[in-house]
């Protein structure tokens, strides 16, 4: 079983087949299996994204300035964290957000040592605002927290059951990855998350599991080293 791990969800997923917003049902069932895997022991830090409010590279932000349009992002990542904060705290567990961008009254600061802390006594923590800088993914910040906590893997929860050959749900001849490298994810140009995330896992060893949680008890199955969905290595 994985000690500590980083979990990705991505803005999509919390919208739940909606496409905007957060699915009121979808966000408490989602909170009850995150807190399960922290109840069996096992440390969980989260990366929401926000592309079910705003993504700076959408269509409706051709006009805008990058940087205006990816801090936009930024803070629809901090709603849903806040929304999943709130969902997990009502199950009786406590949970932290911490931002990259500076919002006291919404947030605690991300501050490293302190999310570290907050993992040892059992909190779960959500971190928001994505790295903070415009130009990044969700994907990115999740990297780039996974080494800095020093997870053991880094969870990448979908709503395909890995990584397939080509889309599957377009070509019902894709087939699915078992295991795979980041380097051939480069190579082969699946679009499984941007290349500077890639690169960051790969340059620094993360491994990566990419699984479906369109069935419930999925993180669980994970954590507890089920085979599911596709394990990337460096
Ligand atoms: N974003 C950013 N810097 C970051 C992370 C996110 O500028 O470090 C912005 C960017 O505009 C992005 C949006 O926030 O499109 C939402 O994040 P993402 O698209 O990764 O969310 P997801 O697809 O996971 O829902």
């Amino acid at each position: 079983m994985y000690k500590r791990v980083l979990l990705k969800i991505s803005g999509e997923a919390l919208a739940a087949g909606r496409g905007f917003g957060v699915d009121a049902v979808f966000i408490n069932a989602i909170a009850e299996e995150i807190v399960d895997v922290a109840r069996s022991g096992c440390e969980v830090a989260i990366v929401v994204g926000g592309g079910n409010f705003f993504r700076g590279v959408a269509e409706q932000a051709q006009h805008m300035d990058r940087v205006a349009a990816d801090h936009m992002g930024m803070l629809s990542t901090v709603i849903n964290a806040v929304a999943l904060q709130d969902a997990i705290e009502k199950t009786g567990v406590y949970c932290r957000v911490m931002s990259a961008i500076a919002m006291h009254q919404v947030a605690e600061p991300y501050i490293r040592r302190r999310a570290i802390r907050h993992l040892e006594k059992g909190r779960i923590v959500i971190f928001a605002a994505g790295t903070g800088n415009p130009y990044f993914s969700t994907d990115t910040a999740a990297s780039l927290r996974a080494m800095e906590i020093g997870a053991d893997v880094l969870l990448k929860a979908t709503s395909v059951d890995g990584i397939y050959t080509a889309d599957p749900k377009k070509d019902p001849t894709a087939e699915k990855f078992q295991t795979i490298t980041y380097m051939e994810i480069i190579k082969l140009g699946l679009r499984v998350m941007d290349t500077t995330a890639v690169s960051l896992c790969k340059d620094n060893n993360l491994p990566m599991i990419i699984f479906s949680m369109r069935e419930k008890g999925n993180i669980q199955r994970v954590v507890h080293g089920e085979k599911l969905g596709t394990l990337v290595t460096a």
